[in-house]
Order: structure tokens, then C-alpha cells, then sequence
């Protein structure tokens, strides 16, 4: 039997560090949701594509394929064969995903893909809408969240260690957006899932987080 799971969440509230742990220790297929939409973005941009005209935006999704292969520090993203793992974690990208991720028929397009991609297969999947929307049937649903602050606090250590300065507040201000962004627009917003269980991670490490969601996996 395959085991399906959901996380959801805000913006780096340590989602994919965490789905990544809970795939590798149970041998399930990691799917990062927020890569796809990352991916159309950075395609969008690139091609000069408006990130508000639909149609447009349609279009090139179904141009574009978007692939996942496991590495040594988790997984590099392929768009059309190259590698973007890197790119689509640019300043850029990261401030407008919200505005592609928003469109109705884009997010179709994406939860129909994510589904083909649980199918025959036992998955963690993390993004916004997947307890709520893609995988509704999941065997297990977490919804992980941390204070603005953590959250901002854990990326400019991220960066720091990347050798990326970043200003702590403006990072405040990013995470705080895109937030307010992805939890109010009109289609499939951001939203814990009545089923889902909620863990605050502003004062728990990664591993506690792990062992509390393998806990809930054997039950
Ligand atoms: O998870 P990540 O921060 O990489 O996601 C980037 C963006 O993609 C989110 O801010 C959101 O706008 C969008 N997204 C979404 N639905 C998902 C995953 C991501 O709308 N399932």
C-alpha cells in the first residue's frame, strides 16, 4: 500500500526541509508544489510572458514540464530539461509567484499534474493547497506554521550560510505579502485543512518536527 502525505503551510515555515526528512526516512517520492508554480514564474519572466494575462500564462505551462531528480542535498528542479533549481529561488521569482499562482486556470493545469504525480506512487507533498485540494484523500495532513519572525530569522540564516546578505526586516515584510497574498485570493487559497493536524515550529527544531510527524504516522 502507498502512503500519501499533505503539508501545508506559510511561506518558510520549514515545510520542504521537513517533507524532504519524512521522504527520505520513508522512502516516499518528495513533490514540492511551490517549485512548479516557482518554475512558471521564472519561465514567465524570462520569456517575457505578463504574469497577469491567464491565457498567456496557460499557454506556456503547457509548453513547459517540469521535472524533479533526487541529489545529495535533496532535489534539483528541470524546466524542459534544464536545471533551474537554483534560479527559482531568486528575489525576483519569489516576489511575484503569488500574482501566477493566483490565476484559476493555472492552478487546474498544476493540481491536475500534482495528482498524476500521487497516483501510483507514495508521496510527501508540500505546498498550499494540497490537504485542502490535490490530495484530499490524504492518509495523513499537516499544517506547520512559525511566527513571522522565526520564519524571517531562519532565512537570513539560510542566506548568511549561502554567503547572501539579507535585511531582516525587509524579509519580514516579503514573508508577511506573500502570506496575506496566498491566503486571500479568490482561488484555492492558502487554508489548514479541517483534517490536518497544526504544528507551530517557531520553538521546535527540525528534528523535534520530524519525530512528531512520524509519530502521527504510526498511529
Ligand atoms: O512553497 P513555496 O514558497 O516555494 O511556494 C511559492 C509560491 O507558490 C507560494 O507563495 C504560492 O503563491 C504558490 N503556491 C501555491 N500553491 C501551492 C504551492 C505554492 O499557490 N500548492
Amino acid at each position: 500500500e502507498t502512503l500519501t502525505i499533505a503539508i501545508d503551510g506559510p511561506a518558510s515555515s520549514g515545510k520542504s526541509t521537513v517533507a524532504k526528512r519524512i521522504a527520505s526516512e520513508l522512502d516516499l517520492i518528495y513533490v514540492d508544489t511551490g517549485a512548479m508554480y516557482r518554475a512558471l514564474t521564472f519561465q514567465a519572466l524570462e520569456s517575457n510572458v505578463n504574469i497577469k494575462d491567464q491565457k498567456a500564462l496557460v499557454d506556456l505551462l503547457e509548453k513547459t514540464d517540469v521535472t524533479f531528480e533526487p541529489n545529495e542535498k535533496g532535489q534539483s528542479v528541470f524546466l524542459n530539461g534544464r536545471d533551474i533549481t537554483y534560479d527559482i529561488r531568486d528575489n525576483n521569482v519569489t516576489n511575484t509567484v503569488s500574482v501566477v499562482a493566483a490565476h484559476p486556470e493555472v492552478r487546474v493545469l498544476m493540481v491536475k499534474r500534482q495528482q498524476d504525480m500521487a497516483s501510483n506512487n507514495g508521496v510527501v507533498m508540500d505546498g498550499r493547497d494540497i490537504g485542502t485540494v490535490v490530495l484530499p484523500d490524504a492518509d495523513l495532513k499537516i499544517f506547520l506554521v512559525a511566527s513571522v519572525k522565526e520564519r524571517a530569522e531562519r532565512r537570513h540564516k539560510e542566506n548568511k550560510e549561502k554567503g547572501i546578505f539579507s535585511d531582516i526586516d525587509q524579509l519580514k515584510k516579503d514573508i508577511a505579502e506573500r502570506d496575506y497574498k496566498d491566503s486571500t485570493r479568490d482561488s484555492s487559497p492558502l487554508k489548514q485543512a479541517e483534517d490536518a493536524f497544526r504544528i507551530d515550529t517557531t520553538k521546535l527544531s527540525i528534528d523535534d518536527v520530524v519525530n512528531e510527524i512520524k509519530k502521527l504516522i504510526q498511529k
